[in-house]
């Protein structure tokens, strides 16, 4: 089939190789200059199956409340008489009761252990090295944190996730290079977890998508959608942005790829310039569009609740190796994370709906400073850290959206939320599972779109 990935994100870029490697013939459409451009850039990197929770949880609406008047300059929901918002946080209220956080936690729990195995598979197959460590310590800094703690513990038993209840001195004994005057009551290891540079593997992706001849059209602006007709596939409209470096490289790198193709992929390229406004029609198109995916979706009839919940990342040189943290971290309380990358360290959290990529709040990125002082004091070149903003693509309750989408030909793979990197090989396999008609590892039912079309039809 001939496949179009809207969306060079990680999602994007996993679809793309998982596709091309069943034999479909992917054109992926991007409007940035490369892959990873927008929340899989600069992410907090964490993958941890044991973790990875909806963000609708018990006692969430109320802390969110809370927080909202000042406690926690973390979290922030900006007044809007957006209906679209309001109508989001409703769902996403009415989903953090009890029995529907169980369920949306246990399916992705399956979905993250399935999707990390596949990233380690790949990882191996393909020879991939980026910025990778084992394991997750998660802080608790009071017993009564450790007593809030509880229940999730017993959820994890149930569900038969590995982790161990560890004590200060395990902590220490884990993470040499933590501050010993910081308050802290115990933690939880999950030594299954593990963090890694999301922007770097979807570079390799890319490559390694390249080698299978997928062709990604970067400066290039979906415009819209349009269902098939008179026998043919749906129809994508683009507009092209710019002739950009990886553009025109696409393709050309890899000795397998066979000069006649290179060259006809080069001159698309420079037709597509030259005449920057233009339709062609595929077999399937597959949206993964992140935040952006509802404004692609709304005019063919699939209004979807997904909203973009802003956070922060700053990202410094370590000032020696054995400093800062030597695998990944989260500050319970805080909801920040810290990771290991090479010889720098990344400070991930904060949530904010509302706002916009462009405008940093300063309180968000003091915030994730005086984290970082907290647990790593003076560990870090903090003169001039990477400091980065990114739209986490939320849906209310939870699992991504991952199948087809009511139109014919079209496909979803979106909505993953605040575990995008930990779920997006997984999502990938399945959806080219469906598309190419054969059974996925799981039932995947919990992930169609069926939960949200009767809001679609509202
Ligand atoms: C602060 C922060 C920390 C996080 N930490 C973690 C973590 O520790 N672990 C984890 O698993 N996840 C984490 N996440 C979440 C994760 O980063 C996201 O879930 C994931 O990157 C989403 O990937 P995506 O491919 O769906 O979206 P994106 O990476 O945003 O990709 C979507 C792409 O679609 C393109 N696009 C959109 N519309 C169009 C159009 N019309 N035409 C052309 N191109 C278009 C965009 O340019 C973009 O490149 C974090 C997110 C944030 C913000």
């Amino acid at each position: 089939m001939r496949i179009a990935v809207i969306g060079a994100g990680i999602v994007g870029v996993s679809s793309a190789y998982e596709l091309a490697e069943d034999g479909h013939e992917v054109t992926v459409f991007e409007r940035h200059s490369s892959v990873a451009g927008e929340a899989s850039f600069a992410n907090g990197g964490v993958i941890a199956p044991g973790h990875v929770a909806p963000w609708a949880a018990p006692g969430m609406p109320s802390r969110l409340l809370r927080d909202c008047f000042g406690k926690d300059p973390l979290m922030r929901v900006r007044p809007t008489l957006d209906v679209a918002r309001w109508r989001w946080l409703w769902r996403w209220w009415r989903a953090s009761r009890a029995a529907a956080y169980q369920q949306h936690r246990g399916e992705l729990l399956r979905l993250t252990q399935y999707s990390r195995d596949r990233l380690r598979d790949l990882s191996t197959r393909l020879k991939f090295e980026f910025e990778r460590t084992q394991g997750l310590l998660v802080l608790l800094r009071t017993d009564q944190d450790v007593a809030a703690a509880q229940s999730a513990l017993a959820l994890l038993r149930e569900l038969g996730t590995p982790f161990r209840e560890v004590d200060r001195a395990a902590c220490h004994a884990l993470e040499p290079g933590m501050n010993r005057d910081q308050a802290l009551a115990g933690g939880i290891h999950f030594a299954q977890a593990e963090a890694g540079n999301c922007r770097q593997f979807a570079h390799l992706l890319r490559e390694a998508a390249e080698r299978l001849n997928v062709e990604f059209h970067f400066g290039t602006v979906v415009k819209a959608i349009s269902p098939g007709e008179g026998g043919q596939g749906p129809r994508v409209q683009v507009e092209q942005m710019a002739l950009t470096t990886g553009f025109v490289s696409s393709r050309a790198g890899p000795n397998n790829a066979p000069a006649t193709q290179t060259t006809a992929h080069r001159a698309r390229a420079a037709a597509r310039y030259l005449d920057p406004v233009s339709q062609e029609h595929f077999d399937a198109v597959v949206i993964a569009a992140g935040a952006d995916a509802g404004d692609l979706l709304a005019p063919l009839g699939l209004r979807l609740p997904i909203q973009p919940l802003y956070g922060y990342s700053l990202t410094a040189p370590l000032r020696s190796p054995e400093r800062g943290p030597k695998a990944a971290l989260i500050d319970e309380r805080h909801q920040v994370t810290f990771s290991r990358l090479g010889q720098r360290v990344r400070v991930a959290g904060g949530a904010e709906l509302g706002g916009s990529l462009e405008r940093h709040r300063r309180g968000g990125v003091e915030a994730l400073y005086r984290r970082l002082d907290d647990w790593f004091p003076g560990a870090a070149h903090i003169a001039k850290p990477q400091v980065w903003k990114g739209a986490r693509p939320m849906l209310p309750d939870g699992p991504p959206l991952v199948g087809p989408a009511p139109q014919a030909g079209v496909w979803l793979n979106l909505g993953h939320g605040h575990a995008g990197w930990a779920l997006a090989c997984g999502s990938a396999r399945l959806l080219a599972d469906l598309i190419g008609g054969r059974k996925p590892a799981f039932d995947p039912a919990a992930l169609d779109v069926g939960r949200y079309r009767a809001a679609s039809r509202g």
